[in-house]
């Protein structure tokens, strides 16, 4: 009789994947052609040796991100319940990613918070804290932190947040995400390099999104890391999702002259008087018109 397991994916490569149960580490692949498995799920395995085994069964996700593929939504991270965004005083941050991650944790349903790194770089920092206002004035809590400059400190602000729970950090090249991850995670590095031998993926690449769990936070405590800026997959998001996931357009929906009103250029819209009025900031309505248009492009 073959060994049946349950265990958390840790990393993904194409169909290969690799998962954690209890400290074991398993290579696995999906029946068939399937890729529909994403780093955080939690899966059965039979396994086929000490070491390798075949995902049967993947238990029903409490979240799922996405990340954008060419007008697709593909699989990102699977089971989070939160999200931070990593912007810093230098070099400058995009708005329109930063409400793109906004709207990708709101539509699955997950907590975003904005981590403000480098604020040892004074001369930046009332600029910056004037720039990420406007997200803290929706609820999105900010943390200011410091990596390198205050590695302690940034430590004793991250720890209670991740504790329990499962995270996963974004942000632009350069705003000292792997500092961060390198920071909570020392061995995170040599846990890569193992990841890519077991999975295969060729010496240079880190190019894959990875799970870490943090056993000293919690048994379920866990932080994905994940290349680059993710690039969120938002085209699976329906009309109705889209308008629910700007949090600042709540007070004024089903205030507007039309039922079906898509806040766009419609007459007697409570929306878009709202931001005539300035109670919603421009950008994020432009980025929602923009949003809805590219949903609207899906090539599914
Ligand atoms: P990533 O591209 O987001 O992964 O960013 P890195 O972690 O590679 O950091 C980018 C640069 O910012 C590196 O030169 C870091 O040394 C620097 N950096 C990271 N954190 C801080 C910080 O708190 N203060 C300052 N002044 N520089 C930092
Ligand atoms: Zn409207």
């Amino acid at each position: 009789m073959s060994e049946k397991r349950l265990a958390t994916i840790i990393a993904a490569h194409g169909r290969h994947y690799l998962a954690e149960s209890d400290g074991l580490k398993l290579q696995c692949v999906t029946r068939g052609k399937k890729t529909n498995v994403a780093v955080g799920d939690i899966v059965h395995i039979t396994l086929t040796s000490p070491d390798q085994g075949v995902i049967d069964k993947i238990e029903e996700r409490k979240t799922l991100l996405y990340r954008s593929d060419q007008y697709k939504s593909k699989l990102l991270a699977a089971n989070l319940t939160q999200l931070f965004i990593v912007v810093a005083t230098e070099p400058g941050f995009t708005d329109d990613l930063v409400s793109r991650a906004l709207v990708a944790a709101e539509a699955a349903g997950i907590k975003a918070h904005l981590i403000l790194n480098k604020t040892d770089v004074a001369e930046s920092l009332p600029r910056t804290r004037e720039r990420v206002a406007p997200y803290a004035a929706l609820g999105y809590p900010v943390h200011e932190v410091s990596a390198k400059a205050k590695p302690e400190e940034t430590l004793a602000i991250l720890k209670p947040l991740l504790a329990g729970q499962s995270s996963i950090l974004i942000g632009q090249s350069g705003m000292g995400k792997s500092s961060l991850i390198n920071l909570l995670i020392p061995e995170a590095d040599i846990a890569v390099r193992e990841i890519s031998a077991a999975l295969d993926t060729g010496k240079h690449t880190t190019t894959f999104t990875r799970l870490y769990t943090l056993p000293e936070l919690g048994p379920d405590a866990a932080i994905i890391d994940s290349p680059g800026f993710q690039e969120f997959g938002l085209y699976h998001l329906t009309e109705g999702m889209l308008e629910r996931a700007f949090v600042e357009f709540e007070p004024y929906l089903g205030h507007c002259k039309f039922y079906n009103c898509r806040h766009l250029i419609e007459p007697q819209c409570a929306v878009l008087a709202a931001v005539e009025e300035g109670k919603i900031a421009r950008m994020r309505h432009t980025l929602y018109g923009q949003l809805l248009h590219e949903s609207s492009q899906t090539l599914y």
